[in-house]
């Protein structure tokens, strides 16, 4: 296969910074571009660790990051797959535990491409680093914290060791690839030798995770508490609880609320009497023991959005994933955005094959819009799940769209369809959805016309019945 090289020659090396989800992928791609990739990790290597410490247990995995994944010719996107649990649409929780679900695909079809997954991040991280590990071009340095980032040397200072005998060093690399997350050291670096736009938020929202274990019966069999194929979610308008499938038939609940209402809970009695008051089913499902437990012990994560331009430097360096653009979760799209930023990544090397430098000024025109385009959509969504999905006037609007999508789906294509089912840039999905709100529009002017039209008919039918009657009832006055 072609690869992008400053020269003609040798294989190039790249060091990718950072093993999460998106630099093992990264790792992949580079490697079976023919370059030599050195993966650096500063966490010890998670398939050894006994528990993930990561950030969320589970996640969405939808189209884009399938593909991705695919794009590897690994079949990993099978492996993976394999493990996860399709979740066919949403299911409201209202105050008394009622639940209504709402599907995602709007056909009602049941394909790969019409539902998003829940897979367990800890895993799906393994397989990547199970790939990368055998693959020959690539090394993985584990336990390799990298410090500072010199990028007109191509130099990294490295960190290794532990607390007790920690030792730095210094490495050269013709191509740094930094996807090291949202607190991203080569961002850092980048920040420092070109003009970059920077602009960084963090929501009033945290996040701490809960579990509704698997039932067991007197047999010890287990199942799921709920319906294993939804994302459950308990819309509280001001803020909400989710809650997504493991393979162990136990949910991750996330609960997300304004620090303020986290710090107000300081007892066990209080949270009891939040839970029971405001999420009385997952309250019975959670316990109390395990809701107590797990509360005051789980850590409270800050949810923040990072938006940046450029995305590299000259020929030598590049951010992707969350380095690039941090994302609230909100539509699910963090990582899978992180993994096709890898697909657009090779589509650039390849096709400007003679020019690194051309191929990254390219990648930054093209990503950007799309990474501003889904911080800004998922900044929305967390408005829509957690205050709109319960609102009639939501669902009608949601109902005219699928009916819509389904006469002319030429025209018409639910903004979540195409964000979490296709691959049309976010940028463009957004635009779509702008547009497609005039047909929304006109297609509810014609529906409430049609139907107070039919109210209207109807009433002055039964009317004119009535005082037919009435006049056939009433006595004559001639004689
Ligand atoms: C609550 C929550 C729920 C989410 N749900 C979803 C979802 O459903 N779907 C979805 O697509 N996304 C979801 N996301 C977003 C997703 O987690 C991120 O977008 C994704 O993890 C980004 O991957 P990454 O590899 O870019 O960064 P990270 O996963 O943050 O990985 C970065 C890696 O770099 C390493 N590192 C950091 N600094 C250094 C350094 N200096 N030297 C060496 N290594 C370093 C870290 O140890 C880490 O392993 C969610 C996020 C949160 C917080």
């Amino acid at each position: 296969m072609a690869i992008a090289k400053k020269e003609a020659g040798t294989p190039q090396s790249v060091a990718v910074v950072g093993a999460g989800p998106v630099g093992a992928l990264a790792a992949l791609y580079m490697a079976q571009l023919g370059w030599r990739v050195s993966l650096y990790e500063a966490r010890s290597d998670i398939r050894k660790e006994q528990v993930y410490h990561g950030r969320s247990i589970n996640l969405a995995l939808s189209t884009r990051g399938i593909l991705a994944l695919r794009g590897t010719k690994l079949n990993l996107d099978e492996e993976v797959l394999r493990e996860a649990i399709p979740m066919r649409g949403r299911m409201i929780h209202d105050q008394h535990g009622r639940q209504s679900s709402q599907a995602y695909g709007v056909h009602g079809e049941a394909s790969r491409w019409t539902y998003i997954n829940s897979v367990d991040r800890g895993k799906l991280n393994c397989r990547l680093l199970d790939a990368a590990e055998k693959h020959p071009n690539i090394k993985l340095k584990f336990g390799h914290k990298v410090v500072h980032c010199q990028p007109d040397l191509g130099a990294l200072v490295v960190e290794t060791g532990t607390d007790d005998a920690r030792e730095t060093f210094t490495i050269s690399h013709d191509f740094i690839i930094g996807a090291d997350g949202a607190f991203s050291t080569i961002r850092r670096a980048l920040m420092r030798c070109t003009r970059m736009d920077y602009q960084q938020a963090y929501i009033p929202h945290c996040y701490r995770e809960l579990t509704i274990q698997a039932r067991v019966d007197a047999e010890g069999n287990r199942s799921f508490a709920m319906d294993p194929y939804h994302l459950h979610i308990w819309p509280k308008m001001s803020y909400m609880m989710i809650a997504l499938p493991n393979t162990d038939q136990s949910f991750t609940c996330t609960l997300f609320m304004p620090q303020e209402k986290f710090d107000a809970i300081r007892s066990q009695q209080q949270l009891v009497e939040f839970f029971q008051q405001e999420f009385p089913d997952a309250y019975e499902l959670i316990g109390r023991e395990s809701l107590c437990e797990e509360y005051f012990r789980n850590p409270l994560g800050s949810l923040i959005s990072i938006k940046c331009k450029p995305y590299h430097y000259q020929d030598k360096m590049v951010i992707i994933g969350d380095a690039a653009h941090s994302m609230v979760p909100f539509y699910g799209q963090g990582m899978n955005a992180g993994m096709e930023d890898v697909m657009i990544l090779q589509e650039m090397l390849l096709r400007y094959q003679n020019s690194l430098s051309d191929a990254l000024d390219a990648y930054t025109a093209l990503r950007h819009d799309d990474a501003v385009a889904i911080c800004d959509l998922a900044m929305y969504n967390y408005v829509e799940m957690r205050a709109h999905v319960h609102s009639p006037v939501y669902r009608a609007r949601k109902a005219i769209e699928g009916v819509l999508y389904r006469l002319m789906p030429s025209y018409v294509v639910p903004l979540y369809t195409m964000v979490s089912f296709t691959t049309i840039r976010y940028s463009e999905a957004t635009r779509r959805s702008q547009r497609q709100g005039r047909w929304i529009y006109i297609a509810s002017g014609v529906a409430l016309a049609v139907t107070l039209g039919l109210a209207f008919a109807a009433t002055t039918i039964s009317l004119s019945h009535h005082h037919r009657r009435h006049r056939q009832q009433a006595p004559t006055s001639a004689a």
